[in-house]
């Protein structure tokens, strides 16, 4: 074993030139051989190969050229090969099977408006931006069609056949030399991932059309290609935008607390990176730049000594109810404001539907008066959603339950409310604190 622990130096260097420029032929072959030459490993195992060499940036980054088997930190090993399994991570010196990284790791996506920008006038950045914003969304859109362009067509066959591999990277490049590699690729898994979930309705069933993009589709960078610091107790994040990089103060204050601590784990390394948005949103009627961190944060502890189920169920007369394991009802949560809310909200939807009847044209005023109301319904909708989700949860940690059963099929105590906004919100909540969640709609001991 100790051999192979000598050669991680070299493994090392030569993933390091995979990662941090692109790998081209011959610089790859020689990092490769010069590896290779050094391998301190018996002559019967075969040297792997690096394959997927003149794919540019794109590709070399997404895999890590390795030499050995990778294993876990349990000992699961998987490989040889050139890019880490599905689910796999690396952090620091380490590598994480998937298992063992969703033990450890939680995925949140940390959203904070820009406050200020440390090297430069908001004039200038915004007109960076832009430009990004722009390009990402001629590109995103350029690449939908080319893909759409390139696939088959149906021709009275039964089955859709399997998506033959397209690779846009080097001509959405040269189309777009204004975004970085880095971006370019990104963007390319992004668009075809869409694609790919929309193949069959766009070419087959023809029950929708092409996914498109508007102005202003969100401006990604990759983990790799940002960073953050607190200065001042103040998070600022460096990243590349347009042809140089900003360093961009976030907003921080009361507002923001819950951000803020995600956003130190990243700054003290204990969180590790994934990619960073910039994307614009109105916030109090005017439009932001926001900055939307991907991270895997540190999972807390889980406590010991859980056990037991609670059931909670959404009933006609309540909004959630829950019952323990001996049948015992535990609390009834009525929410009555919220049907109210729901009731209000639908109610002078319909009034205002009559009066556009009657005036027979669209009326500007009063067009942004029924968005002023729909925000303010997403609004309270939403913050009910965290809260009750949150007192659930704490609910279930205080008594120290290991699950929580769920069932929402019954909507009709108030149909227009975000029930799976709640479930998704419930679910997460429980998962940070180690509870298990199962929403499955089946086997929960419902009464009648
Ligand atoms: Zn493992």
């Amino acid at each position: 074993m100790s051999e192979s622990r000598g050669g991680d130096g070299e493994l090392h260097g030569g993933r390091k030139i995979g990662r941090d420029r692109p790998v081209h032929g011959s610089r790859a072959r020689v990092a490769q051989s010069s590896v290779a030459g050094r391998n301190s490993r018996g002559a019967s195992e075969p040297l792997p190969v690096v394959r997927g060499i003149d794919v540019g940036f794109a590709r070399a980054s997404a895999q890590v050229l390795k030499e050995k088997p990778m294993v876990c930190v349990c000992g699961k090993e998987r490989g040889p090969g050139d890019r880490l399994p599905k689910g796999w991570k690396r952090s620091g010196e380490s590598v994480y099977c998937a298992d063992c990284w969703r033990r450890m790791r939680i995925l949140r996506a940390i959203s904070m408006p820009v406050a200020e920008i440390m090297d430069g006038t908001w004039e200038e950045f915004r007109a960076s931006v832009r430009e990004m914003w722009a390009a990402t969304t001629q590109c995103s859109n350029w690449m939908m069609t080319q893909l759409y362009a390139r696939d088959v067509r149906r021709n009275g066959e039964l089955k859709l056949p399997p998506m033959a591999p397209v690779y846009l990277y080097p001509e959405a490049r040269a189309r777009f030399p204004q975004l970085p590699s880095q971006s370019v690729s990104a963007l390319d898994q992004m668009v075809q991932a869409k694609y790919r979930a929309a193949r069959y309705q766009v070419i087959w069933t023809c029950a929708a059309s092409l996914p498109t993009f508007r102005y202003p589709t969100p401006f990604s960078s990759p983990n790799q290609t940002w960073t953050l610091r607190i200065e001042d107790e103040r998070p600022v994040v460096s990243a590349r935008v347009g042809d140089r990089r900003w360093s961009l103060r976030l907003k921080s204050g009361p507002r923001y607390r819950r951000q803020l601590t995600a956003v130190r784990k990243i700054a003290d390394g204990s969180a590790d990176r994934g990619s960073l948005d910039l994307y614009e949103q109105k916030i109090d009627g005017k439009p932001a730049v926001m900055c939307k961190m991907v991270a895997w944060l540190p999972r807390r502890e889980r406590p010991s000594k859980l056990e037991g189920a609670l059931s909670v169920w959404s009933t006609a007369e309540s909004l959630l109810v829950a019952v323990k394991e001996d049948g015992n009802v535990l609390w009834t949560y009525h929410a009555d404001q919220l049907r109210r809310w729901s009731a209000e909200h639908r109610e002078q939807l319909q009034r205002w539907a009559d009066d556009a009847r009657f005036e027979r044209r669209p009326m500007a005023s009063f067009t942004a008066r029924r968005e002023a109301a729909a925000r303010k319904y997403r609004n309270r909708m939403n913050s009910a959603v965290r809260e009750i989700a949150g007192s659930l949860a704490g609910y279930a940690a205080r008594r120290k339950f290991a699950m929580v059963r769920y069932d929402d099929r019954d909507t009709s105590f108030c149909p227009g409310f975000p029930w799976s906004a709640l479930r998704e919100r419930i679910g997460l909540k429980l998962d940070e604190i180690g509870i298990e969640f199962d929403s499955g709609s089946g086997g929960v001991p419902r009464d009648s």
